[in-house]
């Protein structure tokens, strides 16, 4: 270990964010160091990962490869860990300078919690964590003072844009690719297969999120997470739909000036800032190309259409464990629709009768999210075999 650079964990590693962010700390080697990788199933990639990056440990998280992984490092000093417990306990590390977020859904919380209680510093991808249980992170932040720094494109771009600013936000201008159905009538989108929806237009990232990305629920939940990143009140969260993903979102002043963050769409400037913060580091990313963007064009959404992004709304009204039933809820459909077992507009029914039957509290507590989490997941499940 160099204790000049950087040590970050990366909660997922294998993933479009994780793989971006050893990319970025490839380029800047003399910076960053990858101190900790983790993974749920592609522990054959885990296991490159290490052997190029030498960290001190790796999760993971499926028992199940543990041996596999074990075995193929046995000949490196690099400490080999499985199960879920061992993510919660790997980031505590007194080395570890930053925690990358990248994994998937609620098996987020727990780990970003642990890493918050450990004082170390997140770089936020995972959404989840954030619509769950926003409230219980801010408080854990501002309790053990530990910044989060967002790696989501919009929030990055939010958060760039408040750079320098002391003046309370008007408005955010939340941006929306619209993601492959835009344009779909409802009709058409009835008939909406796994294989389309996984076609997105500008972004190529998970199978969970590009799903999400096609329903808006994503945005929905970008919309949740903004609240809580930026202390904003969804009413002054306005959700603007912009196909050719450059304008990555923008902020509205009480002078009515808007800054905004402008680039190509390229994840790996988000998670570069979010490593580098203050600074802004070299890449040798693609640049703007300012004669090439002939009609950058900004359109309403559709929330009857995309009624996720609606129900997301709601379950900020209502506040308390509701989103946390909605990211549960929305788990489910999520795989259900990728593995055919539901249509893609049935999706928003499911969610919509489980935050009707799930148990609603008003103020939950840290143990409240994990019944909560279970119990929606069981109601949204139960509404899918039921068919
Ligand atoms: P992905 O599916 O490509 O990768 C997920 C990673 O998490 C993998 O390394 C996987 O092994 C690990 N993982 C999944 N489930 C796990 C579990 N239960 N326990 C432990 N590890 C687990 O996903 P992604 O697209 O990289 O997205 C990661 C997070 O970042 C999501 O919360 C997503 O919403 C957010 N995000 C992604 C992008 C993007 O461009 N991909 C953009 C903005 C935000
Ligand atoms: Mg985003």
């Amino acid at each position: 270990m160099n204790k000049e650079k950087k040590q970050i964990a990366i909660l997922g590693s294998t993933g479009s964010i994780g793989t971006q962010a050893l990319q970025v700390i490839a380029e800047h080697a003399d910076l960053f160091e990858a101190r900790v990788l983790t993974a749920n199933n592609r522990w054959e990639l885990l296991v490159e990962q290490a052997r190029l990056f030498n960290p001190a440990a790796v999760v993971i998280a499926n028992k199940a490869y543990y041996e596999a992984v074990r075995e193929s490092l046995a000949d490196l000093p690099i400490a080999v860990y499985a199960g879920a417990e061992a993510l919660c306990q790997v980031v505590e590390g007194t080395e570890i300078d930053m925690v990358l977020t990248a994994m998937v859904g609620f098996a987020g919380l727990p780990p970003t919690i642990a890493a918050i209680r450990a004082g170390k510093p997140i770089a936020l991808a995972n959404k989840e964590t954030m619509v769950v249980a926003g409230e219980l992170i801010n408080g854990l932040c501002h309790q053990y003072q530990v910044p989060i720094l967002p790696v989501d494109s919009e929030h990055s771009a939010i958060f760039q844009s408040l750079m320098g600013e002391q003046s309370p936000i008007e408005k955010i201008i939340l941006t929306a690719s619209g993601g492959p159905f835009r344009t779909f009538t409802r009709e058409q989108l009835y008939n909406v297969t796994p294989a389309m929806a996984l076609k997105h237009p500008n972004w190529d990232m998970g199978a969970k999120i590009t799903i999400d990305s096609a329903s808006m629920m994503n945005k929905g939940f970008e919309v949740i997470e903004a609240k809580w990143l930026f202390g904003v009140e969804p009413k002054r969260i306005q959700v603007v739909v912009h196909p050719q993903s450059v304008v990555h979102s923008a902020v509205q002043f009480a002078d009515g000036a808007v800054k905004a963050q402008l680039g190509v769409p390229d994840m790996r400037v988000p998670i570069q800032l979010a490593f580098s913060f203050p600074q802004r580091l070299q890449s040798t990313f693609d640049r703007l190309d300012w004669y090439a963007m002939h009609d950058l064009t900004f359109e309403r959404p559709d929330t009857e259409r995309f009624r996720c992004l609606a129900l997301a709304y709601e379950s900020l009204r209502q506040g308390g464990n509701m989103p946390c039933i909605i990211n549960a809820a929305n788990e489910i459909v999520n795989r259900a629709f990728l593995e055919g077992r539901c249509r893609f507009l049935e999706m928003a029914d499911i969610i919509e009768k489980t935050m009707q039957r799930a148990t609603f509290m008003a103020k939950p507590t840290y143990e409240n999210y994990l019944e909560t989490d279970k119990e929606a997941r069981r109601i949204a499940a139960e509404q899918i075999t039921s068919k």
